[in-house]
């Protein structure tokens, strides 16, 4: 099964898209982990992206749909993946159709989870992420048990600098302007379900996997 997990930047695919990807036996293949990664380990992809993502714009096509194609052929993605991030516009969109197409896949089930921008702004102000395994937090709705540290493996949390108002304004903007028209893409084709973002956790994790059940499970002749 492959999924694309779309939504705005805040719009909770990080903390979906883990839980989901266990349930389901889907690898989580989310294109902002691996450039934080790549700048991290210091690869070249690595500093050729850094700059993008310190303003917020977007790595260019070419670079980061070579990157997604080498990752969906890693084993752990014959299963299936959740893609979280990408596409982010238009020719990433067909170009990921031509990837799979090689490969006689396709696009499955494209969740689009929606929030309103002042819940967006909010929730990038007060994230807070885990620096070994990307645990996602929120300072007020989603607080870790000690401040600063992860439940989960115990490492220390920190706020991305892209997170700041300003760039989180900024990619919220390149979200609607060009991701805008994915979202239209997916839905002119029948694969889109709108989820409610707005909703607890828990809530939204319910309704994402029922999205996804949906699609593997065939509909019977009565
Ligand atoms: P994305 O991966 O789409 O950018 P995240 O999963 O990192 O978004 O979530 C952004 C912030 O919102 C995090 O701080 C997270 O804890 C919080 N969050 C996620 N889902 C919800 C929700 N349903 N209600 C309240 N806060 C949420
Ligand atoms: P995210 O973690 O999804 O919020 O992504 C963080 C940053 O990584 C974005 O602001 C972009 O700079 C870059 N990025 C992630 N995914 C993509 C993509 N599909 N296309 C281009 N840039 C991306």
């Amino acid at each position: 099964m492959i999924v694309v997990l779309l939504g705005a930047p805040g719009s909770g695919k990080g903390t979906q898209g883990g839980p989901l990807s266990a349930k389901f036996g889907l690898a989580h293949v989310a294109t902002g982990d691996m450039f934080r990664e790549h700048i991290k380990t210091g690869t070249e992809l690595g500093q050729l992206a850094q700059s993008y993502l310190n303003s917020g714009a977007l790595v260019p096509d070419e670079v980061t749909v070579r990157m997604v194609r080498e990752r969906l052929q890693r084993p752990d993605a014959t299963n299936g993946v959740i893609l979280d991030g990408f596409p982010r516009t238009l020719p990433q969109a067909t170009a990921l159709d031509e990837a799979l197409n090689d490969e006689g896949k396709q696009v499955d089930v494209v969740p689009c989870v929606s929030v309103s921008t002042d819940e967006l702004l909010r929730r990038l102000g007060g994230r807070w992420i885990c620096r070994a395994s990307g645990h996602t937090y929120h300072i007020d709705s989603n607080p870790p048990k000690t401040a600063g540290v992860c439940d989960v493996d115990g490492s220390e949390l920190y706020q991305r600098e892209d997170d700041s108002i300003d760039v989180a304004r900024k990619r919220l903007g390149i979200y609607f302007e060009q991701t805008g028209p994915v979202v239209d893409y997916y839905r002119g084709r029948g694969a889109l379900v709108e989820v409610n973002g707005e909703q607890s956790i828990d809530e939204v994790f319910r309704d994402l996997a029922e999205a996804l059940k949906a699609r593997t499970e065939p509909t019977r002749a009565v």
